[in-house]
C-alpha cells in the first residue's frame, strides 16, 4: 500500500543516532518537507483548518524523535509490555481507537533510540526471569506501515531471536512485509494479520490492503516460518454479518498452507466504543456508516475506570456461537484465543 508522506519532523536529538541520520539524509533528498521541533510530543507546523483537514495532513507527517521514558507500558491480556517503537499509522480507519489515544497528536511518530529500547526490553526480560516476557510492538501504532522507513521491527525480530526468555508480537494490516521475510526470527516472534469481512474492509478500513492482499501476505510470513496468527475485528453485528464472516473464514479456508498449520491462535473482538471515540469519529467523519447508537449497546466499566458502549449479552452470545461453528466448519485446527 503506497502512501505519501508530506513532511517529515525532526526532534534535534534524534540526528544523534544512526538512524535519525540516515532518515534525515533520506528525505534531504526526496520531494517532502523537512521542519525540527523541540519535542515529538510537541508539533505545531501541521497545518488544517478544520479538525478533519489537520488528522488528515496528521496522518501524512512522519515525526522522528527520541523515546526518553525509561517505562515501558504494560500491555494486558494479549502480552505483558509494549515495545514502543513507532505511535499511529497513515491508514484511516473509521473504527480506530487510536484517535481517542492519541487525540491532537495523530501524527505518525518513530523513535529512533533502538539500542537504548532494546537495552530496556533486555532488563524487563531479566526482571522476569525465569518466566517468559511477552512484548507487543503493536499497542499505539501498526508497525509494518512504517518499515519501509525505520526497518525497526527487523531489528526487534533480531533482537528477540537473541533472548531465550523474551517473546515479540505484532498485528498489521498492511502487506509491505518483504523486507521481514528473510529475519532471522527462530520462531520468537508471532507474526499476527488483522482480518474483517470483504465488506467491513471496503466501507471502513481507508487506505488499507483489501483482503485478499493480506491472506497472501500472511502466506508468504507463514512460508517464512514465523508462527501466524490472526485478529479478527472490530466484528460488527450488521445486515448480513454472518455470510460476510462466512465468506471470509471461507477465504481463509482456501489458503492450504495456513489452514492446515497447528498453531493458528485467533483473536477475536467484537465493536465497542466510547463516549469519547464517538464523538471525534463523528467530528472527523460526519456521514459515518459506523453504528454508534448507545440504546443498542450494554454500557461496561472498563479497567481504566472509563465504561464502553459493547453489544448486549445475547448478541455477543450469537456473535460467538456462529463464529465458533463457522471456525470448526473451515478452520478445524485454529484455537480461539479469546473472545471479547
Ligand atoms: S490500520 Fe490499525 S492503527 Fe491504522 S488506522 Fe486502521 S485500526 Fe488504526
Amino acid at each position: 500500500m503506497v502512501f505519501e508522506l508530506k513532511r517529515v519532523v525532526f526532534e534535534p536529538d534524534a540526528l544523534k543516532y544512526p538512524l535519525g541520520k540516515k532518515l534525515y539524509e533520506r528525505f534531504k533528498q526526496e520531494d517532502v518537507e523537512i521542519k525540527m521541533t523541540g519535542s515529538h510530543n510537541r508539533v505545531t507546523c501541521i497545518p488544517g483548518k478544520t479538525a478533519r483537514e489537520s488528522f488528515m495532513e496528521s496522518k501524512r507527517t512522519l515525526v522522528v524523535g527520541v523515546r526518553r521514558s525509561r517505562k515501558f507500558e504494560p500491555c494486558k491480556p494479549s502480552a505483558h509490555y509494549q515495545l514502543p517503537l513507532a505511535t499511529s499509522c497513515p491508514a484511516v480507519c473509521e473504527y480506530c481507537y487510536l484517535f481517542t489515544h492519541f487525540g491532537r497528536r495523530p501524527y505518525l511518530r518513530v523513535y529512533v533510540n533502538l539500542d537504548e529500547i532494546f537495552e530496556l526490553a533486555r532488563d524487563y526480560i531479566n526482571r522476569r526471569s525465569p518466566e517468559v516476557t511477552v512484548f507487543e510492538a503493536a499497542a499505539t501504532s501498526d508497525p509494518v506501515s512504517v518499515e519501509k522507513y525505520t526497518g525497526s521491527l527487523a531489528r526487534a525480530i533480531e533482537f528477540m531471536a537473541g533472548q531465550a526468555l523474551g517473546r515479540l508480537r505484532f498485528v498489521t494490516k498492511f502487506t509491505d512485509i518483504d523486507s521481514l521475510l528473510n529475519v532471522d526470527h527462530r520462531g520468537k516472534t508471532r507474526f499476527r494479520f488483522s482480518l474483517n469481512a470483504e465488506k467491513i474492509i471496503k466501507r471502513f478500513e481507508h487506505g488499507t490492503p483489501d483482503l485478499a492482499e493480506r491472506l497472501a501476505a500472511a502466506a508468504r510470513v507463514s512460508a517464512a516460518g514465523y508462527p501466524l496468527g490472526f485478529i479478527i475485528g472490530p466484528i460488527f453485528y450488521l445486515e448480513g454479518w454472518q455470510e460476510q464472516y462466512r465468506s471470509l473464514f471461507a477465504a481463509l479456508s482456501r489458503q492450504g498452507a495456513i489452514a492446515d498449520l497447528e498453531d493458528l491462535p485467533l483473536e477475536l473482538i467484537t465493536h465497542r466504543f466510547t463516549k469519547r471515540a464517538k464523538a471525534t469519529i463523528k467530528g472527523l467523519f460526519p456521514n459515518t456508516e459506523l453504528p454508534l447508537d448507545e440504546a443498542e449497546r450494554t454500557f461496561k466499566y472498563g479497567q481504566f475506570g472509563y465504561g464502553k458502549y459493547v453489544y448486549p449479552v445475547e448478541v455477543k452470545k450469537e456473535i460467538e456461537a456462529a463464529f465458533k461453528d463457522m471456525i470448526g466448519t473451515y478452520l478445524p485446527r485454529a484455537r480461539i484465543e479469546y473472545f471479547v
